[in-house]
């Protein structure tokens, strides 16, 4: 029976493995492990790829969200606008400021943030203060907005900048799963908001051999600041005029990110030529129910915009059966992510229930994650496609 996981990262290391290990010797000879030549290169290289002026790299996707949040003084009394359709990390982040998360709901085709449920709530729960958008419920001030370019697809930027700038808000772009994603003209995930944040998670479409993360922006003083927050808010060293963390990216993760950078157009080129397998193959299959109705939706790419497929998520009926299904055939699937943030446990305090986000709740039950990944075979991809029609439309 073919195998096929959900990810395979080894295929991808047989490809570089020649190029990467003599690098990782070097760094380790030189032992210089901190903040040196491979740091600065791979942030001048991943600025200019992401289309950005300045690039700060950092200790993870997760410490690029806090970082920024920290730099924008976001803190106590201050809340931010988000989706609930997201890794933790995204709200997580925000909380850890002490900062409030709000959440509006997403866009059922794309599962971003949705810029008219945003707009619905400043209209129906916030007044326009002195010193800024005010929430009513709660009299904490509106400071930011943050949306996800969730599984490699941009958010609508257009409307939600205009929001952001109608209300005075700054903008942190959630770009973890977007690297070389683009909006509209080219314009690349994470050179439109104030700051944008980056995961080099191994898993990510450019991966570490760890943790490893990035903050890019266009403002050379925000820029600044948060090479300061990254090194405990020291300038110069052991001089602390504010407080920071230790937000360093490794050397050693620099040096692998550096030559992972120039496969990674290959490897996105890959990942799409897999996604528009699977569109013609569904579309083939005909799994229809019923007048207008699919059992497979395939993902939505806008129009005009770098789709990177970081995930390539279909919307199904009987989700959890089809996926006992599909790992009884050893083929690797996950539901990113189970739980909206708006009903996880710690986050009960903000009051929230079941049934106030509807789309966010609705894609949290309906969604599939499909292998993607570039060395994938057509044999494989296909095999996937055949037992997902063989689970519906049983012979
Ligand atoms: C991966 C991810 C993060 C966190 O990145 P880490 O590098 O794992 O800390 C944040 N937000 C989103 C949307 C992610 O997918």
């Amino acid at each position: 029976m073919t195998n096929v996981p959900l990810l395979d990262l080894k295929a991808q290391f047989a490809q570089i493995r020649t190029e990467v290990m003599p690098l990782i010797e070097s760094v380790c000879a030189s032992q210089q492990f901190i903040l040196g030549e491979h740091v600065r290169g791979l942030e001048e290289e991943l600025s200019r790829y992401c289309g950005s002026e300045h690039g700060i790299g950092v200790s993870s996707g997760t410490d690029a969200l806090l970082l920024a949040l920290m730099a924008l003084e976001i803190g106590s009394g201050d809340e931010v606008l988000t989706s609930p359709f997201t890794f933790f990390a995204t709200a997580g982040a925000i909380a850890r400021t002490g900062a409030r998360p709000v959440f509006c709901d997403i866009d059922p085709l794309t599962f971003n943030l949705s810029a008219t449920a945003l707009q619905l709530f400043i209209d129906a729960e916030c007044t326009e203060g002195e010193h800024g958008l005010v929430h009513r419920a709660t009299g904490g001030r509106i400071k930011a907005i943050m949306p996800v370019h969730l599984y490699g697809q941009s958010a609508d930027m257009s409307p939600l900048m205009a929001i952001a700038r109608r209300h005075g808000l700054r903008v942190i772009e959630d770009a973890a799963q977007a690297i070389g994603t683009e909006y509209q003209n080219g314009t690349r995930a994470g050179s439109i908001g104030d700051i944008g944040c980056f995961s080099f998670f191994p898993s990510k479409n450019l991966g570490a051999f760890g943790d490893a993360g990035l903050c890019t922006t266009q403002d050379a003083e925000l820029a600044e600041r948060m090479r300061v927050l990254r090194v405990h808010g020291g300038k110069p060293k052991y001089y602390h005029a504010v407080i920071g963390g230790n937000f360093r990216i490794d050397e050693l993760q620099a040096a692998v990110l550096r030559v992972k950078l120039k496969y990674l157009d290959g490897w996105t080129e890959g990942r799409q030529r897999n996604a528009a397998f699977y569109d013609r193959a569904f579309a083939k299959a005909e799994l229809g129910a019923g007048v207008g109705r699919k059992v497979v939706v395939t993902p939505h790419a806008v129009p005009g915009q770098r789709h990177i497929f970081n995930q390539y998520i279909v919307r199904v009926e009987r989700r959890d059966e089809l996926r006992k299904f599909l790992t009884d055939r050893k083929i690797g699937t996950e539901i990113y992510y189970p739980v909206p943030l708006h009903v996880q446990e710690c986050f009960a305090y903000l009051g929230y229930k079941a049934g106030d986000f509807p789309e966010s709740e609705r894609a949290a039950a309906e969604t599939l994650a499909l292998p993607i990944y570039p060395e994938l075979a057509e044999e494989q991809l296909a095999y996937v496609v055949a037992s997902i029609t063989e689970f519906f439309k049983p012979s």
